[in-house]
């Protein structure tokens, strides 16, 4: 059995083994609740790892200060 993404309306197997039913994916299931409104959810994880490597950083600086 298949149904639709209610957000990007691609064809997602009905399956016990998709925890994101009836999304095709965490990221459609986020957007569909709203949550990519929300700044947590607009980073991709892949993306923050520059972010992060900066963040310690500056961390470093005030520790040592
Ligand atoms: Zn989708």
């Amino acid at each position: 059995m298949n149904v639709e993404c209610p957000t990007c309306k691609k064809s997602v197997a009905w399956i016990d083994s998709n925890t994101y039913r009836p999304f095709c994916s965490e990221r459609c299931k986020l957007i569909d609740l709203g949550a990519w409104a929300n700044e947590e959810y607009r980073v991709p994880a892949e993306n923050s790892s520059p972010d992060d490597l900066d963040q310690g950083d500056q961390g470093d600086e005030f520790t040592r200060h």
